[in-house]
């Protein structure tokens, strides 16, 4: 209740001072000051305690003034709340001024390590970039946005963070399935925490605007406070090691969700973090069997423009289009390209890095190992295998088959039952195949059994938030039932350890589950 905000957005930047929450254009300004709208029963449904021990936290009770001022119904002296204004290019067309529609900061919180948290409310009510929705959130979405940022940061991927799931006690009408039959259905607040929201969006939004002068101060705050190794942003040549950075730093991000099988959904440039963050939870999945042209966003099943294959491509293409704004800031924009092959570059070092360290390789054999990972992809395309199982039981298979190669044959067979989908899953030939290629590959590494083993199982997680078991944190939270929501929460706290107790939630994906929306398939409608 005690917690003192600060907010150098609000202070070093310029605002609107208006609290009229209409929609409308904001021309000049960065962010517009805006008061939350209050809800009816905000009580406390989750609570991310280790986060918030960071940010010297203590939990609250369920009702009370700490969420009031989680759900925007307290507005204490020293938050400053605000809108960021920003636009962005949404399925590759630019859409003009999009946000912040539903985002509402509160300012910045002190955490122990001495640094300043932004502490950002989503779907705290309207404010003036809200364009024709309600700036509210319903519990469905603000479950799987809870849900998901804690579990990629303790995956170790570059997120945004969430600290409280509360429910508001009204209720948000939502067209779920676009299908013309609104449903009421509870609303909820998530406070995401990160060290700032700016995304490639605002800069855009600037840039578009012919706001040169906002450009400037936006990218000069952005490099003093969160870039300060940079230097003071004196010339051009600070401004492209900064394009540099935060190409090198999407790459990463990138490498990352291929590595888990993440698919964002929504990959359009207001939703790209100039932290090289996760950021914003929609529509995302994760990848069961493995294919390249999944995603589980209904909006985008013509294009496929953000399926899981793609989407190293589209972090470039969004990159391109943030350069595209900053090259208003250095005289020549071909100072800018080296990004960009900078972004390739990392972002192919880091994913063959990866992948060798899931397949328990140390030793580089450059050449063959890049055709050994090609060939595995391709097999992994044209098989029905659940991608985290695969890895998961081929961390434990391998270094067995390593010790003893006669049971190579069988050990194969029992991989390839426990993660296909496939109803004959040892006619998986191409995958078998390339087990073979592989088994004499690892007989190459100097590395014990043992010591491979430990590598695989820290770099292939057993327990990711599979798209049913979210769905069903969901169902039973809107039915008042936390219990499974709990019980996520701590198993995904550790994605990499054995946890016997809680194996039905690393099982294959159930039948059930391969349709159902939801599970299998989500609208933007959140
Ligand atoms: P998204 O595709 O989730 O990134 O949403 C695009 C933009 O629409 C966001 O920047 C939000 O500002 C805005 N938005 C989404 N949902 C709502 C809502 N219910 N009310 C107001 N604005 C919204
Ligand atoms: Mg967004
Ligand atoms: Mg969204």
């Amino acid at each position: 209740d005690q917690a003192e905000f600060q907010n150098s957005f609000v202070t070093e930047l310029r605002g609107e001072i208006s609290a009229d929450n209409r929609p409308r254009q904001v021309p000049g300004y960065h962010y517009s000051r805006v008061v939350p709208t209050p809800v009816a029963d905000p009580h406390l449904l989750a609570w991310a305690d280790e986060l918030a021990a960071f940010l010297g936290l203590a939990r609250p009770a369920e009702r009370g003034p700490a969420v009031d001022a989680l759900a925007g119904n307290l507005v204490t002296g020293s938050m400053k709340p605000f809108a960021a204004r920003y636009g962005g290019h949404q399925f590759g067309s630019w859409a003009g001024q999009l946000g912040d529609g539903r985002a509402i900061s509160l300012g910045e919180v002190t955490a122990a390590d001495g640094t300043p948290w932004e502490i950002q409310l989503k779907g705290a009510g309207p404010t003036p970039y809200s364009r024709r929705a309600d700036g509210r959130a319903v519990l469905r979405s603000s479950v799987r946005e809870f849900l998901c940022s804690e579990a990629m940061h303790y995956l170790g991927v570059p997120t945004t963070r969430a600290l409280s799931l509360v429910r508001t006690g009204d209720e948000v009408v939502r067209d779920m399935f676009y299908n013309g039959n609104p449903q009421a259905e509870p609303g909820a607040i998530v406070a995401r925490v990160a060290p700032t929201f700016v995304r490639f969006g605002n800069f855009q939004m600037m840039a578009a605007a012919g706001e040169l002068d906002n450009l400037r101060a936006l990218a000069n705050y952005v490099i003093r406070r969160y870039y300060p190794e940079l230097g003071e942003p004196t010339g051009p040549e600070v401004y492209v090691r900064w394009f540099e950075e935060i190409c090198r730093r999407t790459a990463v991000m990138l490498a990352h969700w291929m590595s888990v099988g993440f698919v964002h959904g929504v990959m359009n440039t207001d939703n790209m973090s100039i932290l090289g963050l996760t950021i914003d939870y929609g529509p995302y999945g994760w990848l069961e069997p493995y294919d390249p042209d999944w995603t589980p966003n209904t909006t985008d099943f013509g294009s496929r423009r953000y399926a899981y294959g793609q989407q190293p491509n589209v972090g470039l293409w969004n990159l391109w289009q943030l350069a595209r704004a900053l090259a208003h800031l250095v005289e020549n924009p071909e100072l800018l390209r080296p990004g960009l092959d900078l972004y390739s570059a990392t972002f192919e070092a880091k994913r063959h890095e990866m992948l060798l360290r899931k397949l328990g390789l140390t030793s580089q054999t450059a050449e063959e190992d890049k055709a050994l990972l090609a060939t595995l992809h391709e097999a992994l395309a044209g098989s029905e295998v659940d991608m985290t199982l695969f890895f998961r039981h081929l961390s434990h298979a391998a270094p067995v088959v390593l010790m003893n190669p006669e049971s190579a044959e069988a050990a194969w067979t029992e991989l390839l039952v426990a993660a296909s989908y496939s109803t004959a899953p040892e006619e998986e030939a191409q995958l078998r195949q390339w087990l073979g290629h592989y088994l004499a590959r690892l007989q190459q590494e100097t590395a014990a059994p043992e010591a491979i083993r430990e590598l695989m199982l820290g770099a292939n997680p057993k327990y990711v938030l599979r798209n049913y078991l979210a769905q069903q944190a969901i169902e039973a939270a809107e039915a008042g039932d936390l219990s499974v929501l709990n019980r996520l929460m701590e198993v995904l706290k550790t994605p990499f350890a054995e946890q016997p107790e809680h194996e039905e939630l690393a099982a294959k994906r159930p039948e059930w589950a391969r349709e159902k929306p939801g599970c299998a398939t989500l609208s933007c409608s959140s």
